[in-house]
């Protein structure tokens, strides 16, 4: 059996050229799929019977079950989506005037272990198949109806999709494809915490818009913060944006920098970031950092955060103090956790939190 949802324009056009079809059926069914949210081939009246009849002998469309869906009081809305037995994730919407962001998870947990981070503090079970990716799309688009639309999509959910690449990148294709969700590169944003060769590959197979987690200036501090950092340091990091934005002047990189209370915030780190980022069309996110059970860190103060902010400003930087949005019902970045049946390790063994690590 093919899960279709698992294809994007190329596979469904390789799949249906393999029935002896013509290629034109894949963005048929796309359409039926993606646009009118059918997933019954006998509703799908544009194919012939008897093509219906052999569609479902071999093909299906296999999504994840909605366990639970929470909306805040600032309308950011929840799911908890299960996958199999052992795992699920979450998904966030976010609405705003004038737009509507769905964040999007690419692993069951993540295995990268930013210090600061609820999803790393789980451990990491398995990368998300591309069916389970598009089907977060699916789901919201079709649960919101006419109320909402879905004009951007972050993927800044559960875990780090440049170490998803294969699937996550089939994915963000579908859901850039007309025949499907339309979501042009400027309104699909990819977030890493850095996965230098991967920046690289992504700008040759699916340039999308990119936002860094940066969150030190240093590699000294962002060592401890990020382990990853170790690999690929910020020279090879900032190599790897500057390159990604050159050939599209329209192109920057959004750079995120999650406030921590003494350990990031200093006047002196704001200027060690402006020396950073000289050159690289940036934007910068500042992220309150949203606490979660058992965290051992602080959100800097407001007055810091804006004193953080204007040096940026003052040196010419782009720079936005994210708003934290549903953070009563642990939407907030940082805070995604759903079950993970954690096969590398197990950091904490006293959580009660409902979305705990079950082992
Ligand atoms: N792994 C990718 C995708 C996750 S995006 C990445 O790191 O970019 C989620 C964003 O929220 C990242 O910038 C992450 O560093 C940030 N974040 C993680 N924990 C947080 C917390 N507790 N408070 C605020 N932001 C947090």
């Amino acid at each position: 059996m093919v899960n279709l949802l698992d294809l994007d324009r190329q596979g469904l056009t390789a799949f249906f050229m393999s029935l002896g079809e013509k290629p034109f059926r894949a963005t048929q069914i796309m359409k039926w799929i993606h646009q009118q949210g059918i997933l019954d081939f006998d509703t799908m009246t544009n194919l012939s019977k008897s093509l219906r009849q052999r569609l479902k002998e071999c093909a299906n469309f296999s999504l994840p079950q909605v366990q639970k869906h929470q909306i805040s009081v600032d309308g950011t809305r929840k799911w908890l989506l299960q996958l199999d037995a052992d795992n699920s994730i979450e998904m966030v919407f976010i609405p705003e005037e004038g737009r509507g962001t769905l964040c999007v998870s690419s692993q069951v947990g993540c295995a990268l272990n930013c210090h600061f981070c609820a999803t790393g503090q789980q451990g990491f079970n398995r990368n998300l198949t591309v069916s389970e990716i598009i089907a977060q799309v699916w789901i919201a688009k079709h649960q919101l109806c006419s109320e909402y639309t879905v004009s951007n999509i972050v993927m800044m959910g559960m875990g780090e999709p440049l170490t998803n690449f294969d699937n996550v990148v089939t994915a963000m294709k579908v859901m850039m494809d007309d025949f499907a969700y339309g979501i042009s590169w400027r309104r699909l944003t990819l977030s890493t915490v850095g996965i230098v060769p991967a920046i690289k590959r992504l700008k040759e197979e699916c340039p999308v818009s990119i936002a860094v987690s940066l969150h030190a200036p240093t590699d000294s501090l962002r060592d401890q913060l990020i382990p990853i950092n170790k690999k690929y340091p910020l020279q090879q990091l900032m190599h790897a944006c500057r390159a990604y934005t050159t050939g599209k002047p329209s192109r920057h990189i959004t750079f995120e920098y999650v406030m921590l209370k003494g350990i990031n915030d200093s006047p002196a780190e704001a200027h060690t970031l402006v020396k950073l980022l000289k050159g690289i069309p940036s934007k910068i996110n500042l992220i309150p950092f949203n606490p979660y059970p058992h965290s051992p860190y602080q959100c800097t103060s407001i007055d810091s955060i804006n004193r953080f902010r204007n040096i940026l400003m003052h040196a010419d930087l782009v720079t936005v103090t994210r708003k934290t949005r549903g953070a009563e019902i642990e939407a907030a970045c940082g805070q995604l956790a759903g079950k993970v049946y954690n096969r590398r390790e197990k950091r904490r063994d006293d959580d009660t939190h409902d979305t705990k690590n079950i082992i």
